[in-house]
């Protein structure tokens, strides 16, 4: 099941001149409509539920979630239904207005049940778990982003291959959304005293995800883990917002690589990964990966 990325170079006098090494792991290449860090996430999930017998996968997410684009693919290939908790009850009845991600979830079979934002923010609580368990009485019920044990679990073969693609990384950077990404690369590479892992918040007031991803970390790691941090001044001003400084970098990074970006997590990534190039923060000799966490089919804008 699991198919390897390219790990490609990034070769710019921007990198050089500073005597860094760059790559980007293209795992935006990585299924053809579950893409990047997604697949990751839900591949174990999948190979759970049909182990439980399941018939219905269940999740929540806002109107431009890759989670549930990605839940909507993947029932739609494996024979699974689909049900989608969406935020914003004002959507329920202006179809017009869905995102892009909506409309596909929805064509792909996805049955899509719009909530309050006040509904959504229980949807942990036991007493919606419960009303759910009765809707859908064979199903397998995913969390906000797909962030889980056995999310977390499937970045061990990227994990892997980086470590055949390059052994002497020193530095990954990734997009951050719930955390369960930045967590599986912590949980799943190998100790080395000069490795760092650095996500990037996409979101604003991000410093509860320090206590997820340390709580994950400690749940799924029984090894040394390598430094890790989490980059918070980079959100463009919060969860899908963007500035004209980021949008300019997309269009540097794009023409000068010929690599998509998506402008929700790795737009983000890329400007921050710069910023931080730029302050020096980076020491010469540093071998830097930076994860193409896909995300493409937010991309479209719907007209
Ligand atoms: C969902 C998503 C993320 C964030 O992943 P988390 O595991 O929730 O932190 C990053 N990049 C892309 C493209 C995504 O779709």
């Amino acid at each position: 099941m699991h198919h390897q990325t390219v790990l490609s170079r990034l070769d710019h006098p921007r990198f050089s001149d500073k005597g860094i090494d760059v790559w980007i792991k293209r795992d935006d290449l990585n299924h053809p409509t579950i893409q990047g860090n997604k697949w990751h996430k839900l591949k174990l999930n999948l190979q759970q539920a049909r182990l439980e017998g399941k018939t219905t996968l269940v999740t929540f997410g806002g109107a431009y979630s890759n989670h549930i684009a990605a839940v909507a693919a993947a029932g739609k290939n494996l024979g699974f239904e689909t049900h989608g908790y969406i935020r914003g009850e004002e959507l329920r009845d202006t179809p017009n207005k869905w995102s892009l991600t909506l409309t596909e979830a929805a064509r792909k079979g996805m049955l899509l049940h719009f909530i309050s934002r006040s509904d959504y923010r229980l949807k942990q609580s036991p007493e919606f778990l419960s009303t759910l368990n009765t809707c859908h009485p064979n199903a397998y019920i995913l969390p906000e982003g797909g962030t889980n044990e056995l999310a977390i679990l499937g970045f061990k073969e990227i994990c892997k291959d980086l470590e055949t693609q390059c052994p002497e990384w020193t530095h990954l950077y990734t997009a951050v959304g719930t955390g369960g990404t930045l967590a599986g690369f912590i949980t799943n590479t190998q100790y080395q005293a000069n490795r760092q892992l650095l996500g990037v918040s996409t979101l604003k007031d991000s410093n509860y995800l320090i206590e997820d991803i340390s709580t994950w970390v400690e749940k799924a790691s029984n090894h040394q883990t390598n430094a890790w941090k989490l980059l918070q001044d980079y959100h463009g001003n919060g969860y899908a917002k963007s500035s004209q400084d980021m949008e300019d970098t997309e269009t540097w990074f794009e023409e000068n690589f010929g690599i998509l970006l998506d402008p929700i997590y790795t737009r983000k990534l890329i400007f921050a990964f710069l910023a931080e190039l730029d302050k020096n923060h980076i020491p010469s000799g540093s071998k830097v990966i930076l994860y193409h966490s896909g995300g493409l089919q937010g991309r479209k804008t719907k007209h």
